[in-house]
């Protein structure tokens, strides 16, 4: 499946997405990551996006992420974790992964930390905040998010980067624009609670998905986290 030319083209329209939500909003594109959300789909897909230049991927379910890893072990990828994570599943995520964007407890922080391998730099961390969706069971609230990460801050197997959220479904992608805002908002009052050298690395916000990516773009979203858009609709899973 090298080339596919359908992955091609999905892939050069949600830059071009990206492009130009960025132009719209005044925003230089560079600062806009596209995570490729491989979940569902296989190594084969994921192989056809890598030689196409897109090299950070995003898996929610650990054991199918492992075997796409070891399947593509040849290439230099970058894998995001982006899942729910159960507290007796955090040393594959601390061994085999470069980002985690799904940490809402202390506890699973000081798991990854002490599960990072030695050799390994930091995992780089986003912390997962429920912004408005009162019946999620995933993510702090966003009272809790100062104090998290301000614990999180200071694990040595980690490095805090930021934050991650996936607001409730809206019926229009401008509705979704609240919830974006108010993570932007969220991020600058956790910064400036950060000393100094912290703050400075807590610069990324992960959030927009393929319906709704320029809404977060403009709100300031850094990391795009696109499935649908790029590989084709999932059949439903309910394990989430
Ligand atoms: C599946 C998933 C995405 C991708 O969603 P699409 O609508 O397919 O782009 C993004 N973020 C998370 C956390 C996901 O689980």
């Amino acid at each position: 499946m090298n080339g596919d030319p359908s992955t091609h083209r999905r892939l050069e329209g949600v830059l071009a997405r990206i492009r130009a939500a960025c132009t719209d909003c005044g925003r230089d594109p560079a600062s806009v990551r596209l995570l490729a959300v491989s979940k569902t789909f296989g190594a084969d897909a994921v192989r056809s996006l890598a030689v196409q230049g897109q090299d950070c991927f995003g898996e929610n379910y650990l054991q199918e992420a492992l075997a796409k890893q070891q399947a593509l072990a040849d290439l230099d990828l970058e894998w995001h974790f982006i899942g729910p994570i159960q507290s007796n599943k955090t040393r594959p995520i601390a061994e085999s992964f470069h980002w985690v964007h799904t940490v809402d407890r202390l506890k699973i922080a000081d798991r990854l930390s002490a599960q990072r391998p030695r050799s390994s730099s930091p995992l780089q961390v986003l912390v997962q905040v429920n912004i408005d969706d009162e019946s999620s069971k995933h993510g702090c609230t966003p009272a809790e998010a100062p104090a998290l990460a301000n614990a999180v801050a200071a694990l040595p197997g980690l490095e805090l980067r930021g934050l991650m959220a996936i607001p409730a479904p809206t019926a229009e992608p401008a509705g979704a624009a609240p919830a974006f805002e108010a993570m932007a908002r969220l991020a600058g009052e956790i910064r400036s609670s950060l000393p100094p050298g912290r703050a400075q690395r807590f610069d990324q916000l992960s959030m927009g998905m393929s319906a709704d990516l320029e809404v977060a773009i403009r709100a300031g979203a850094t990391i795009v986290r696109v499935g649908t858009a790029l590989f084709g609709s999932r059949p439903a899973r309910d394990d989430g």
